[in-house]
């Protein structure tokens, strides 16, 4: 497959753009290769600059759950922008988005729009704080929750009690306040909550991880964060921004029948446009400038397209079965890759909710950050690699999940496992 005019663009991008990419996973640098320029997509496809096509499974990181280019997402954003593309002053659609994320996220009363995950999260935590009082706040190692401050910050080894910055940048004074539990082990959340005793404003979690891979919580684990949280008048935050509108309709927490007191959304209510939000009960968010005094803004919050692509999308993925027969896609793609893997006499370590999946190139079962980065990155670059070559768009990362959408068919399905089953032999 050639890939002439991606490497071409890509030199010409590392002159203007540090790394040549405007988000670090782009790069490809972890598989050792040179990022593909898309073109363009069109349902379950995406088109390079060299016309090669491939079957995507990125679904540009979660968004496109309804398949790329949707006639009717389309259709709604072109015509909000014969309106005007921002005002910087309310419109309806803020209002029809909202109520619309009300309806559907169980724990949701009142929400606040804004332009990413990353600040959805960070804009969370700081109501959190202002709320609660309180300044430290508990995440899991494995866990991502966009690049602020404080959440660029995992475990240091073993049992460390202060978080230590995973960038340059980040203030020590700052990561100090962020302590780090493991996912699935509600003894490192008991252990840091009593060491810690009412300093702590809230757990954030991933309530299905998908940024260390795929990994589900175990059973009654986010039964035990909200009991924990619940005793020491700690928010529970579930940050749904992967995980909302994905795994169901109404998130993880539909699914798994668990109320936090904050959620965090985007990737899916944007409809591929620049969208999160934040919301949760009434008394928390009420404290929310201007109603409250915890300051948040945003210049092109609410924008109109975003809200008419959120909107769409909305639209398309509430219908009835839309949630069964994308699982029943997942299953079917999860259980033929693994499958592969077995026949080729090279198993792997197979996860999935719903329509999110992993291979994880791991002989033992992945639970949490410590048994993932076990895996053999190494064997999942030449995997990666060749399904490329194949077709088949992953991840550039062993940990990243896999997204299917509405879009994809019969076919794609069927020419993906075909695909796996001839790359495991290649690394067998
Ligand atoms: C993608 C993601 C974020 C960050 O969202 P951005 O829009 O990239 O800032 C935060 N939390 C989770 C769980 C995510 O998957």
């Amino acid at each position: 497959m050639n890939h002439e005019r991606s490497s071409f663009l890509f030199q010409q991008a590392k002159a203007a753009i540090p790394g040549g990419v405007n988000s670090p996973v782009r790069a490809f640098k972890s598989v050792g290769a040179d990022p593909l320029f898309i073109k363009k997509a069109s349902g379950s496809h995406i088109y390079d600059e060299d016309g090669n096509s491939f079957v995507d499974y990125v679904g540009s990181w979660g968004p496109m759950i309804a398949g790329h280019c949707h006639p009717d997402v389309i259709k709604s954003v072109q015509e909000t922008m014969t309106s005007g593309a921002s005002f910087g002053a309310p419109t309806v659609l803020e209002n029809t988005l909202a109520n619309m994320v009300i309806d559907a996220v169980p724990s949701i009363e009142m929400v606040r729009m804004v332009s990413s995950g990353t600040e959805a999260t960070m804009s969370a935590i700081r109501l959190a704080r202002g709320y609660t009082g309180r300044d430290k706040i508990i995440k899991f190692s494995g866990c991502y929750h966009g690049h602020a401050d404080s959440l660029l910050v995992k475990a240091g080894s073993g049992a460390a009690t202060f978080g230590v910055p995973d960038s340059p940048g980040v203030p020590a004074e700052v990561a100090r306040l962020t302590l780090t539990a493991e996912y699935n082990s509600l003894d490192s959340v008991r252990k840091l909550v009593a060491e810690n005793s009412g300093g702590i404003a809230c757990i954030i979690v991933e309530p299905v991880a998908g940024n260390m891979g795929t990994v589900p919580p175990r059973e009654g684990f986010l039964e035990g964060l909200r009991e924990i949280c619940t005793n020491e008048g700690i928010l529970l935050i579930f940050d749904e921004v992967m995980s909302g509108f994905r795994v169901a309709y109404g998130g993880a927490q539909e699914l798994y029948g668990i109320t936090p007191d904050m959620t965090t959304l985007g990737k899916i209510i944007g409809g591929g446009l620049p969208v999160g939000a934040f919301g949760g009960r009434r008394d928390i968010m009420e404290k929310l400038s201007p109603s409250g005094g915890v300051y948040q803004a945003g210049t092109l919050s609410g924008n109109p397209l975003a809200m008419a692509a959120g909107i769409a999308t909305l639209n398309i993925i509430k219908q009835p079965g839309f949630y069964e027969a994308l699982a029943e896609k997942g299953q079917r793609v999860a259980e033929g890759i693994a499958k592969a893997a077995r026949d080729a006499g090279y198993p792997i370590y197979s996860t999935r909710v719903g329509s999110m999946f992993c291979a994880f190139f791991s002989k033992g079962e992945v639970y949490d950050w410590p048994t993932a980065s076990q895996c053999d990155t190494s064997a999942f670059s030449k995997y990666f690699l060749a399904m490329l070559d194949e077709g088949i768009y992953l991840a550039p990362s062993q940990f990243e999940t896999a997204f299917i959408s509405a879009a994809h068919s019969e076919d794609d399905i069927e020419k993906t496992i075909a695909a796996a089953a001839k790359c495991f032999k290649l690394i067998a």
